[in-house]
């Protein structure tokens, strides 16, 4: 399937159309931008790996139960998804404290949780993805309530699934972002899940495995993408 008019472009990726209009396919870049888009960069062949560790995740999680956007993967930088009605609602799912949970609660990043935390984001750039509860979800129509009901079994069915996975391969899922769209009447995983948008931790040593080495300049961070991708995708 050939990609045909450029349809988005948003900060990792750009949408094309396809000759289905069900389908679209996603072509991974390489910026990277960080402080909702204050910090802005470049991560060597992020595109590429993303893609490849996005592509394995997306095909774990369906085969376990999880429907997803993903279709297949087309090139080194694209993958064919179905086409989505964005929710505009990210959730985030936490398993130790990290981030702006260790900010918002004054707690050392680190803490294992006894159980998961999930949260909720308006997923609104110009408003930098403000906190929102199930309330404001209601109140502004962003999700209905049978709809909140999928989001928050999926987030906690496809955490449990995770967390093993990455154990297996010698990675702690700290915390990471997922977001869903309706199509044909399903409510489908999109987007992607990549060191872009997980906390992901050496399960021995703790060190960084994701974005927060671009966000704070770590260092070794197209090294670091290397190995998650080698981790995740060599088996
Ligand atoms: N996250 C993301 N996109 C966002 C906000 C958060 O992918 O717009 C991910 C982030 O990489 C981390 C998790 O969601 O793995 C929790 O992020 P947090 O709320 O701690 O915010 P941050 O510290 O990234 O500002």
């Amino acid at each position: 399937m050939k990609r045909l008019e450029k349809i988005y472009e948003g900060k990792a990726k750009i949408l094309y159309t396809t000759e289905d209009p069900n389908l679209i396919i996603q072509y991974f870049k390489d910026d990277a931008t960080a402080f909702n888009g204050v910090k802005k960069g470049t991560i060597v062949d992020k595109g590429v790996v993303n893609n490849h560790i996005s592509s394995v995740i997306y095909q774990f999680l369906e085969k376990n139960g999880i429907p997803t956007h993903f279709v297949e993967r087309v090139s080194e930088r694209e993958q064919l998804t179905k086409k989505l009605d964005i929710i505009p609602i990210e959730l985030v799912v936490r398993n130790v404290v990290a981030g702006s949970l260790a900010k918002r609660m004054g707690r050392l990043e680190g803490e294992a949780l006894k159980s998961p935390i999930l949260e909720f984001y308006y997923k609104d750039d110009d408003l930098g993805d403000p906190m929102i509860n199930e309330y404001h979800i209601r109140e502004f129509g962003l999700a209905t309530d049978d709809e909140m009901a999928v989001l928050k079994e999926r987030g906690f069915k496809i955490n449990d699934l995770l967390v093993g996975y990455f154990k297996e391969r010698g990675i702690r899922l700290v915390d990471y972002k997922l977001e869903f769209g309706r199509n044909n009447g399903q409510i489908l995983l999109g987007d992607e899940i990549s060191p872009d948008g997980c906390r992901l931790w050496n399960i021995k040593t703790n060190e960084k495995m994701d974005k927060d080495r671009f966000r704070f300049d770590l260092g070794k961070v197209e090294e670091t993408y290397q190995e998650v991708y080698h981790l995740i995708c060599d088996r």
